[in-house]
Formats: C-alpha cells, structure tokens, sequence
C-alpha cells in the first residue's frame, strides 16, 4: 500500500460490522437504517431505469438534480445559488469530502479538523497531502475551544473542516461558536468546508449552515447528501456547494475521481429532494422515539450518556463497566453481549483520547433497538 495510506486501517465501520454478522450481534454500530426510504423515491429510480436513464450522466449532475439541491439549499439556508455553476453532484458525501479536498488543498497547506472526526477526513487529507491539525471537542458537551482554535490557525491554514450536526458526538454547532469560525476564517483567509449530511437530524435547535454566515458564501464548501435523510445509505448520491472559483476545483478532482455519478439514481434523488415538508418532519419525529428508546436504554444499562441534539448516534462513557478502553469494551460488548458499537479512539489522531467513549447508533426500528437495549440491561 502506498505510503500516505500506509497508517490506515480496513474502516472501523467495515470491521465492526463484519464483527456482527459473524457474532450474530445486534448492529447498533455503523450507521445505516435496517428500514428503506420511501417508496414514491424507490418507484422513481425503477421508472428511471425503465424508461432509458442509464448512460453516463452529464459530469456535475443531472439538470433536474442540480435544480433540486438548489431549490433545497435556498429553502434551508436562505441562498441562492446556481445550480449549472455552484452545484457538483458526486457519488456520496464521502466523494464530495475527497473532490474537495483533493481539488483545493495543495501538499503541504493545514488543514483543521476536530476530533473525533468521521474517519474519511484524515484518510483522504493525507492522500492529498495536507498537514492535519486537530481540535478536541470533550464531554461532557464537545463544545469548541475557540481558544485553542484561534492558536492554531497560522498562515499556513488553508482550510477548516467542520461537520455539524457532528458524527459521532451528535452535538450541532451554535451559533456563538459558528459566528467565532466565520470571523477566523475572514481574518486569515481560511476556507470552510462543512459537512452537513445530518441536517435535517436536528432535534433541538436548527441547523445553521456556516455558508449562510455574512462573508462565508464565497469562502465555504457545502457538502451533504441524500443518504440518511432518505435512508437510502447504499445509493451514494451526495453533493457539493460552492462559489464558481471554488467549484472549479470540486469539479477538476470529481472529473477524475468518479466522472460521474449514477444516472437513474439521480433522477430519483431529485424526485426525492422535492418531498414536502410533512416528509422531513415525520423523519425527525421517528428518530427522536427512536432515540427516547436507546438513550434511556443506554442510561438504565448504567453507562454515562452523553446528551445528543443531531444526528443518529449517541456517544456514552463505558468506565463504568471497569474495561481498559473503547476497542476492549466494544469486543466485550459484542462477545459477551451481542450488541455492536463502534470504539470513538480510532477518530482521533491521539487514540488516547477517545478510548473512554463509544458511540451506538438509533437508525434501526423500534424492536432492534428494543432488543438491544433489554440484551445491555440484563448482560452489562
Ligand atoms: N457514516 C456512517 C457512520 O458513521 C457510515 C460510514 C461508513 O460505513 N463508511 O457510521
């Protein structure tokens, strides 16, 4: 393996979930619905496919697609974009993280990122090259140490990565610490690039996406994706948002990356993207039973959970269960008990700091995560 990889390991979601399936372990790990999305979405990807949608698609996406992630964008954040110059669609978010970074960040240039971070950020930063710096976010509520943020930014700061709401810790951003941000990246001409795929998973305040802040529009790289709002995590539709001098790059590093993403497949994203309103509220009213049913389970269990206000993940402390850490715990967990976590050590560049913390997620229906939580009350 080359050596930028060299330190990477196969993805703790992959290994975990492997783990279950050989175990017979509950899955509450990577996070992915054991439910699909809504039929109206499944119907018009099959009548896309019948009806000839299936040659390469144009390179930044299908028209109608472009238009949707536009009319969304406008919808949520208030701007107003063009969807032929400003909108790039990819295969995934995770492709769009890759497009970006590989398209705007030189060798050499800083990145930061804070930890615990989704494992493609510093994979994909060290193919291209960067210097990663990390910010920790700590419990109990990982807010951000805009102190510690202002030290580390120098000229050499290229950009910042910022995932809010946040996976794994499901805490969102505020606006206090959003506003800070914006204001460091102006003063020292810093880009943002802001994964968002869990936006619509907010369950106590709104999102805000930092682009929306004055002066960020043109410095910022919106990224997010249909995958968990449509819980379709499997058809890989994601999608990038940026001024044209910014696109530009996206698209150079998308052009050679993917060419283009799955046609059918995009012509039902748009059929998805134009839901009303009534679909994201039902959405957000299921996940938060589901997490009402995991998090009390988790609480009743005995560990120390963490308070969540996005996303489908809830990260908790296992100490109370007196292992040595997060990856021993989680091999405990699915052994002895059967349920599956992921350990957070592997989303810090000083495992160190994570081996407290492991994250469960809720996207799975109301009798798995039942089932779960009775298997860690009686097992633990
Ligand atoms: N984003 C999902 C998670 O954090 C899955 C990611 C993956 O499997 N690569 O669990």
């Amino acid at each position: 393996v080359a050596k930028r990889l060299e330190k990477f390991k196969t993805t703790i979601f992959t290994q975990m979930s492997m783990l279950a399936v050989k175990h017979g372990a509950i899955n509450l790990g990577q996070g992915f619905p054991n439910f699909d999305g809504p039929d109206f979405v499944k119907e018009a990807a099959i009548e896309a496919i019948r009806d000839g949608k299936n040659q390469y698609a144009r390179g930044y996406g299908v028209p109608d697609l472009n238009s949707a992630i536009a009319a969304r964008f406008r919808k949520d954040s208030g701007l107003e974009v063009d969807p032929e110059k400003e909108v790039t669609v990819t295969s995934g978010c995770t492709e769009a993280i890759a497009a970006t970074i590989l398209g705007l960040i030189n060798p050499g240039d800083e990145v930061i990122v804070f930890a615990p971070f989704y494992d493609s950020y510093e994979a994909t930063l060290s193919m291209a090259g960067a210097k990663v710096k990390s910010i920790t976010l700590r419990p109990p509520d990982f807010s951000v140490p805009l102190d510690e943020l202002k030290s580390v930014i120098s000229k050499n700061t290229r950009a910042i990565l910022i995932n809010t709401p946040h996976n794994p810790t499901g805490k969102m951003f505020t606006r206090v610490e959003l506003e800070t941000i914006a204001s460091l990246c102006i003063e020292n001409d810093v880009l943002a690039f802001c994964d968002e795929v869990y936006d619509k998973l907010a369950f106590e305040a709104d999102h805000i996406s930092l682009a929306s802040l004055p002066g960020m529009y043109e410095r910022t790289v919106t990224m997010n994706s249909l995958g968990k709002t449509f819980s379709l995590t499997g058809w890989k539709i994601g999608w990038a948002i940026a001024p044209v001098h910014l696109t530009w790059g996206v698209r150079q590093a998308h052009s050679y990356l993917t060419f283009a993403t799955s046609t059918p497949m995009q012509w039902a994203a748009s059929a998805a993207l134009r839901a009303p309103d009534t679909y994201y509220e039902e959405l957000k009213r299921d996940y938060m039973a589901k997490k009402e049913i995991l998090v009390d389970g988790l609480k009743a269990a005995g560990f120390v959970v963490y308070p969540s206000t996005g996303t489908y993940f809830v990260v908790v402390d296992h100490t109370p269960f007196g292992l040595d850490n997060d990856v021993a715990f989680c091999e405990y967990l699915i052994q002895e008990v059967g349920v599956v976590a992921i350990p957070t050590s592997v989303f810090y560049l000083n495992p160190e700091e994570g081996k407290n913390l492991v994250r469960f997620t809720f996207c799975k229906d109301e009798g798995t995560l039942r089932a779960a939580v009775e298997r860690m009350k009686e097992r633990l």
